[in-house]
């Protein structure tokens, strides 16, 4: 849905959206994984989704960087992808003021009450509105924008830390983006980022952040790194791409 959306927005707003269409392939290391994807293809198949099992062979033609040592195979969806996150969200912002949705920026909800009518009173930094529905969207506030109602939002911020190469010889002597890689055994994904990688763990030690609330002025700021938690992971990814080893 979100890669034909995307190039839906390309066109109609006409606001890049940053889309990469360089497909995605996640690798099953044990028979297990490899079963779930046999499961996962079938409910794609489905919904209309492209997807192929695909060998190690084939894994590396698509992605010549990677060492398939131990894998069993790839789900390989050819229409997956990635994007630049603000890219998207102002071309998503574009085609709802289109569509008649006023979009108020730099403005904090700062209350919300429940009204004898059943319709709910937000109060912002630039007024207070009368609405039938509210839709709490705060992302990593959204637990203290819960707590505005007395509601205990069942979600936490976990903290992600996810390393970019500088150029890498053999990115730049590729010519065609690779694919966005999952990979169970180093338990991490690898994409593309201009001529060399991005490289992000999910970790299994993650960090939980922010759990008695986050200071309202916090916006996109960086979190000091702990790249000592993120060793095992990378001592793994050497091996899976060799080429990342050297990497700057
Ligand atoms: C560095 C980084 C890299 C990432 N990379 C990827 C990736 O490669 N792929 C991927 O799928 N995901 C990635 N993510 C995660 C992805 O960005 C988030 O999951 C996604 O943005 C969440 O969207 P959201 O709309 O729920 O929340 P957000 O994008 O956080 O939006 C919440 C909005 O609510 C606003 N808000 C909060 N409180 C209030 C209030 N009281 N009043 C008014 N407004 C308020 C905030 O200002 C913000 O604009 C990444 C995240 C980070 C930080």
């Amino acid at each position: 849905y979100g890669s034909e959306l995307y190039q839906v927005l390309e066109e109609e707003p006409g606001q890049a959206t940053g889309w990469h269409g360089c497909g995605a392939i996640r690798l099953a290391v044990k028979p297990d994984e490899a079963d779930w994807f046999k499961y996962v293809q079938g409910v794609l198949k489905l919904a209309g989704s492209e997807c192929h099992l695909i060998g190690p062979d084939e894994i590396r033609k698509l992605h010549p960087l990677l060492d398939t040592k131990g894998v069993l195979l790839g789900a390989y969806t050819p229409n997956d992808g990635h994007t630049d996150p603000s890219g998207i969200t102002n071309a998503m912002a574009a085609g709802a003021r289109m569509r008649g949705a006023e979009i108020v920026r730099h403005n904090r909800v700062t209350n919300i009450n429940l009204l004898d009518s059943g319709e709910w009173e937000v109060v912002t930094e630039q007024g207070t509105l009368t609405c039938e529905h509210v839709v709490n969207a705060a992302g990593s506030f959204a637990g203290q924008v819960g707590e505005m109602v007395g509601l205990q939002v069942p979600m936490v911020n976990m903290v992600h830390q996810y390393l970019v190469t500088e150029s890498i010889p053999e990115v730049s002597a590729l010519g065609k983006e690779i694919p966005v890689v999952r990979d169970p055994w180093a338990s991490c994904y690898y994409r593309q980022e201009q001529q060399g990688l991005v490289i992000g763990p999910y970790e299994m030690n993650a960090e939980a952040w922010g759990l008695d609330g986050i200071d309202w002025s916090f916006d996109n700021a960086l979190l000091p790194p702990d790249t000592q938690r993120l060793e095992p992971h990378l001592e793994k990814v050497t091996e899976r791409i060799p080429g990342f080893a050297d990497a700057g």
